[in-house]
């Protein structure tokens, strides 16, 4: 059986807080012992006793909910139909992650086709991201595919798509294989593809032979060196060099759309002069964001360009807030403050 290798540290800097504040000090501690407490977050984010202490204690459940629509679909629903209202498309995830029970991963489709009968129930401007390990993956490639399969044609059915996230790169493989499977057969799937990895070039010509939608991401795993690309700078290098193969006429006519899902301005900028100098018409293209992150730019983009937003939602929200809270330190900082009660 396959484990997870863990998220990824990315040496930033970022000097967001009043000098003298309590959220300078910590991001100044931040700063100097960066991968060492970004990876204790990281830690953390997988460890079952800090997970029950923090799910029981209510103050956190409220700090999530910047980054979490809520723990059950009612509050999910309605949190995409204020964000539809505001112009945004959206993108539900049911939080859930390498499932190693059949039963929670025959829980997790069967939430998943519901969720698609209540999207085209309310007319919502959504589709749905699922995680194959929270399919059974880790079972075997057989039960993610039917769970997938079920999923992918039930969408089809509801003329609706599906996104596939992107794990660890020990189930890259497994993905893509599951992804060209059904893009084949159904014609609505997205898949994400790392920047950070060495072979997503590779990839993305797999890709241009099926068509379908894809979300690149810098990637958000813990990848070694003999795979994928360290440096924050050599992320983003390798992001535009997809950007220019995906943000093309040819890539229009092979059927492939392209999802830029990255907070990073450089890369948002490069990505619009890329849309405006091919003429990429507007839907072959969107610009997406995670859920409470960066809410200015996604408020100013969406006044020019179609924006998804990836709305989590679920009991399962700790990993995936830990995750935020390690991606930046002011993030840090405002959770010990809740911690310290102050
Ligand atoms: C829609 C979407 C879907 C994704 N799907 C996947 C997936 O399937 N597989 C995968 O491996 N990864 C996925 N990711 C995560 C991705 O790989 C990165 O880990 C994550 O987006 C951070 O990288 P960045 O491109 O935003 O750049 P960064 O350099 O990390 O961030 C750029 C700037 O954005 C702001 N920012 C970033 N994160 C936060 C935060 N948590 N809170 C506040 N501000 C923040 C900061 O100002 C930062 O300087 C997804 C990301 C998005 C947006």
């Amino acid at each position: 059986m396959r484990t997870r290798t863990g998220e990824a540290r990315r040496s930033r800097r970022v000097p967001d807080a009043p000098i003298g504040s309590f959220e300078s000090v910590v991001v100044g501690l931040y700063n100097r012992h960066m991968n060492p407490m970004r990876n204790l977050l990281l830690w953390a984010s997988r460890n079952g006793s800090l997970e029950r202490m923090v799910v029981g204690n209510g103050r956190f459940s409220g700090l999530a909910r910047r980054f979490v629509a809520g723990e059950t679909e009612e509050e999910a629903i309605r949190v995409v139909q204020s964000l539809n209202q505001r112009g945004f498309q959206v993108t539900l995830d049911f939080l859930g992650e390498n499932t190693t029970n059949l039963d929670e991963a025959r829980q997790a489709r069967d939430e998943y086709l519901h969720l698609l009968d209540v999207i085209h129930e309310h007319s919502l401007q959504a589709n749905i991201s699922i995680k194959l390990t929270q399919l059974g993956l880790d079972l075997g490639v057989d039960v993610a595919l039917e769970h997938a399969e079920a999923i992918a044609r039930h969408a089809h059915e509801r003329e609706n798509s599906v996104e596939v996230d992107m794990e660890a790169s020990a189930y890259v493989e497994d993905t893509l294989a599951i992804f060209e499977t059904l893009q084949k057969r159904y014609g609505n799937l997205g898949i994400a593809l790392q920047a950070y990895l060495y072979r997503t070039p590779g990839d993305l010509r797999r890709i241009f032979q099926v068509g379908g939608k894809v979300r690149v991401v810098k990637g958000a795993y813990n990848e070694p060196r003999a795979i994928a690309y360290q440096s924050r700078e050599e992320i983003r290098r390798a992001f535009g060099r997809i950007l220019e193969q995906l943000l093309t006429r040819d890539a229009v006519r092979a059927g492939v759309r392209t999802a830029i899902a990255t907070h990073d301005d450089f890369l948002i900028q490069m990505a619009r002069t890329l849309i405006r100098r091919n003429q990429i018409p507007r839907e072959a293209y969107e610009f997406q964001f995670l859920y409470g992150v960066r809410r200015d730019v996604q408020e100013a983009l969406v006044q020019e360009a179609p924006v998804r937003l990836y709305v989590p939602f679920g009991t399962h929200w700790y990993p995936y807030f830990m995750r935020r809270l390690a991606e930046r330190p002011a993030n840090l900082a405002f959770f010990l403050r809740a911690l310290a009660g102050r």
